[in-house]
C-alpha cells in the first residue's frame, strides 16, 4: 500500500499515519519529523531548514524531494509506505509521481483528513509531545495519563514539551501556507481518481481511524501487508 496523508497542520495526519503504519506493517515517512531530527542533531540540513520550520513556511521543494527520494530508497519501503506531510505543493506532487514512475510504482490512495481551521488553532495549542519517545498527546482530546507520561508505560515520568511552531502566530501562518500552496494538491489527486475524503471534525482519533480503516478496506489494503 502506498498512501499519501493530506490535511491541514494539526488535522491528525501524524497520529493516524502512526496507527496505519503499525497495523498495516508499512513505514510512516514524515518530512516534518525528518527535518526536526536534523535540527535536533544540528546537521547541515537542520541548519538549512531551521528558518522555514520556525516561521511555518515550506522548506524548498528540491531539498524536500531529495530527502524523500533517499528515504524511499531504503529497504523497508519495498512493500509500501505512508507519506505524512509530503507532498505539500504541486511541484512536490509532480516530482513524487516522476519518482514513483521511475520505480515502477504508483500511489494507491490519498487520504484527506478534513478539519475546520477554527478547530486547528485550538487543537495545536493543546498539542504536546514526549521528547524521549516522541509520543504525541493533546491536553484536551487525547491527554496523557493523569499521573504523567512514562515511555511505553514504564520508567520515570517525562515532562511533555510543546513544538516551537505550535504557537498561535506560526500556526496561523502554517494554515495560510496550507490553503495557498498545499490545498491545490487535493484537486490534483481528485483528478487522478485516488483521493478519499475523511471528514474528521468533532471526531476523536479512534473514530477517525475507524473511518480510515473503512476507506483502506475499500481500496484493498490488508493488515500486516
Ligand atoms: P509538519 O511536522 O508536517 O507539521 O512539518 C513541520 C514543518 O516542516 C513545516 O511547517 C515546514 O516548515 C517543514 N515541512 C514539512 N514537510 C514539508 C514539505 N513536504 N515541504 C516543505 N516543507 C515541509
Amino acid at each position: 500500500m502506498r498512501i499519501v496523508m493530506l490535511g491541514a497542520p494539526g488535522a491528525g495526519k501524524g497520529t493516524q499515519a502512526k496507527r496505519i503504519a503499525e497495523i498495516y506493517g508499512i513505514p510512516q515517512i514524515s518530512t516534518g519529523d525528518i527535518f526536526r531530527a536534523h535540527l535536533k542533531q544540528g546537521t547541515e540540513l537542520g541548519r538549512q531548514v531551521k528558518r522555514y520550520l520556525d516561521s511555518g513556511e515550506l522548506a524548498p521543494d528540491a531539498l524536500t524531494c531529495e530527502i524523500v527520494a533517499d528515504r524511499l530508497g531504503e529497504n523497508d519501503c519495498a512493500n509500501g509506505y505512508i507519506l505524512d506531510g509530503f507532498p505539500r505543493s504541486l511541484p512536490q506532487a509532480q516530482a513524487l509521481d516522476r519518482l514513483l514512475e521511475g520505480r515502477g510504482e504508483s500511489l494507491d490512495v490519498a487520504l484527506d483528513i478534513q478539519v475546520a481551521d477554527e478547530q486547528i488553532v485550538e487543537r495545536l495549542s493543546a498539542r504536546r509531545f514526549c521528547p524521549v519517545c516522541g509520543a504525541v498527546f493533546n491536553l484536551k482530546f487525547s491527554p496523557p495519563p493523569p499521573d504523567g507520561h512514562r515511555c511505553g508505560g514504564v520508567g520515570p515520568v517525562v515532562q511533555l514539551e510543546q513544538r516551537s511552531d505550535d504557537n498561535e502566530e506560526t500556526v496561523r501562518n502554517r494554515l495560510r501556507v496550507y490553503h495557498e500552496i498545499t490545498e491545490p494538491i487535493v484537486t490534483y489527486y481528485r483528478e487522478k481518481g485516488i483521493l478519499r475524503e475523511v471528514p474528521a471534525a468533532g471526531l476523536d482519533p479512534n473514530e477517525v481511524f475507524e473511518r480510515i480503516e473503512e476507506v483502506l478496506g475499500e481500496v484493498g489494503a490488508s493488515r500486516g501487508a
